[in-house]
């Protein structure tokens, strides 16, 4: 490489992201030293993507960035956590520093958008990977867990879905789309924006939450199996974009808003006596969001059109080994 190891790190990732007093010690040494807040849970979580099965291989660098960030932070709006640090693990074919600004600077506006500040991390060679780790507070009782549907709560989520699955299909040629559509559903594919202010607003107010990355239907599935309980969703009112609403048969019917991933929206849900609190708090957090659906003590997730009939989700969601 060019730029060495340390070089490399000093250059581009020794201060990216917000300044926190609560840093006693960043990058530089064998590990960073941190003060959680007392009182406070720490949540942590972690993600790896890997070049050609997490993003196309032509994926810019600058978005590369953001979604290695983004993904990991939608992580902890979906637990209520607010984000604090995050570490970077990066394997590199080579230290091309064109591909490394681009690269930093996206991971590092997202980082600033959000006050998090990046604490630390591990640079190598090999085939391109991007592994973040991050951490967040969150009060005890109030995270949002996947466990806490009961019968009887309505199902919500956030945004639109489906836009980041229409910009694969596009990119692989599956369907046409003119310049400006395909830019606006490559921006939700490659710059997702994660929920993080939804994810504090429903401290409290929703009784279980998850982010979408793998398709609501999978998703909302994973809330259901830890609740113990089964959903009817209404596909009508599954919340889709202009860009999508207009090609929704040529691009698959409900299969890309049930089951397109990639969406980093967040699907929760509400004990129906706090339907006004919940709707509030979210309208206040500026986050839209949509009742697509209600919690049923049968297993199970039943998808029903206005005619009423139904339509098989199948458990869609992408998986990387089996199923
Ligand atoms: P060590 O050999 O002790 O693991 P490294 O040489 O891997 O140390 O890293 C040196 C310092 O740079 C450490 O503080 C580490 O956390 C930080 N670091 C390495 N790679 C990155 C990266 N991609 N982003 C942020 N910090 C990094
Ligand atoms: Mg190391």
């Amino acid at each position: 490489m060019a730029l060495s190891e340390f070089e490399l790190i000093a250059r581009y990732f020794s201060h990216a992201g917000a300044p926190r007093e609560d840093v006693a010690l960043g990058v530089g040494d064998d590990c960073a030293l941190l003060r959680p807040p007392a009182g406070q849970l720490l949540a942590l979580t972690t993600d790896t993507m890997v070049d050609g099965v997490h993003f196309p291989h032509a994926t810019r660098p600058g978005d590369l960035g953001h979604k290695a960030l983004a993904v990991n932070l939608s992580d902890l709006a979906a637990m209520g956590a607010e984000p604090a640090w995050v570490t970077l693990a990066l394997t590199l074919p080579a230290a091309d520093p064109a591909w490394l600004e681009a690269f930093a600077g996206g991971f590092a506006a997202l980082a600033r958008e959000h006050g998090v500040a990046l604490v630390g991390g591990d640079t190598t060679r090999g085939p391109l990977s991007v592994t973040v780790q991050a951490h967040g507070f969150v009060p005890p009782g109030q995270a949002l867990t996947r466990g806490g549907a009961r019968p009887g709560d309505l199902v919500y989520v956030t945004g639109t879905l489906g836009d980041a699955g229409l910009a694969l299909l596009a990119l692989r040629g599956e369907i046409r789309l003119p310049g400006p559509d395909l830019a606006a559903v490559r921006e939700r594919l490659d710059r997702p924006r994660p929920r993080v202010g939804a994810g504090l607003a429903l401290r409290g107010i929703a009784s279980a939450c998850i982010d979408i990355s793998d398709g609501l239907a999978a998703d909302l599935g994973h809330i259901l199996e830890a609740s113990g309980a089964g959903a009817t969703l209404h596909l009508e009112r599954l919340p889709v974009s202009a860009t999508l609403a207009a090609r929704l048969a040529a691009a698959g019917g409900w299969s890309l808003p049930l089951s397109g991933g990639d969406d980093y929206e967040l699907c929760f849900t509400v004990p129906a006596a706090r339907q006004g609190e919940a709707e509030r708090a979210l309208a206040a957090a500026g986050c839209p969001a949509d009742r697509v659906g209600v919690i049923e003590a049968a297993p199970g997730l039943r998808c029903v059109t206005p005619e009423g009939d139904s339509v098989d989700a199948g458990r869609g969601g992408w998986q990387h080994f089996g199923g």
